[in-house]
């Protein structure tokens, strides 16, 4: 029976690969990687030369089933996302379930991953937290996520992608209140960037350009700023009452 090894590479810098990641990159029959034009170079960087398969948002479902197949067959399998830990906010997640049901061997090789890095360099309370990943796309969707975990005490990592940032910043003013951020973009790059304060105090100096990772404090930090009327959630979530109550309608739940 082979094993599936579960490899972090890099968020931004090379040298952050760790050894033992490279040992088994050098060592497997295969490598599944989320777009094999990216991971060639991380692998000719170091000099490693192994076939490689496509394993991404797309065709992960028919694929995991394909690869359980090899590693039941005894071949071995590194995992590999375009950065960071694989099947966080990235392909893998199918993958690893279906080597646990069928009783395949998983290994994880721990390594970089961008809300963990920026959340200890944050200088927010990180005893508790909160991985949400990206918020959704839509305003509205995005505003009644947030609502959802505006009471939430444990401090919240959000993944963001540059042309939303400014605008999902301006939501979580409105929705969350003026609470403690810190905003780190292009995590281990030339351009590392932590913007630490209010809200209101860093939305200005966000460049909209780069990866971002996007660290609040939780509501006991913010309890304050928290909506405690309904016309003000109303008015944080940019609604009128008629909108919210569409909203609620038709998901079936009651207000
Ligand atoms: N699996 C990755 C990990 O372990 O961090 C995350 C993959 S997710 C598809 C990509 C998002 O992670 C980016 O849009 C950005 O929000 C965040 N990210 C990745 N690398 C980053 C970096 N160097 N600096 C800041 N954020 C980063």
């Amino acid at each position: 029976m082979g094993t599936l090894f579960v490899v972090a590479t890099p968020i931004g810098n090379l040298n952050d690969i760790s050894s033992r990641a490279l040992q088994t990159l050098r060592e497997v029959d295969l490598i599944a990687c989320e777009d094999t034009r990216h991971t060639i170079k991380l692998l000719n960087h170091f000099g490693i030369q192994k076939p490689m398969t496509s394993y991404h948002d797309f065709n992960e479902q028919q694929k995991a089933e394909e690869l359980a197949n090899k590693l039941a067959g005894a071949a071995t399998i590194a995992l590999v996302s375009d950065a960071g830990t694989p099947a966080i906010a990235d392909p893998g997640y199918r993958i690893v379930r279906l080597c646990r049901e069928r009783g395949l061997p998983v290994v994880v090789i721990p390594g970089p991953n961008a809300a963990t890095a920026a959340l200890a360099a944050s200088g927010l309370a990180s005893d508790e937290f909160m991985f949400l990943g990206f918020l959704p796309s839509k305003k509205n969707a995005r505003r009644e996520k947030l609502t959802v975990l505006a009471n939430l005490t444990c401090t919240l990592v959000f993944y963001e992608a540059p042309h939303r940032i400014e605008t999902v910043l301006e939501d979580m003013q409105d929705v969350l209140g003026d609470r403690e951020v810190c905003v780190a973009r292009e995590l281990t790059k030339i351009h590392e960037e932590f913007l630490f304060g209010s809200v209101s105090e860093v939305r200005p100096r966000v460049k909209p350009i780069g990866e971002f990772v996007v660290v609040v404090s939780g509501a006991t930090q913010a309890r304050e700023a928290a909506p405690s009327t309904r016309e003000e959630v109303l008015k944080r979530l940019g609604m009128t009452r008629n909108q919210l109550y569409e909203l609620f309608f038709k998901k079936g739940t009651a207000l």
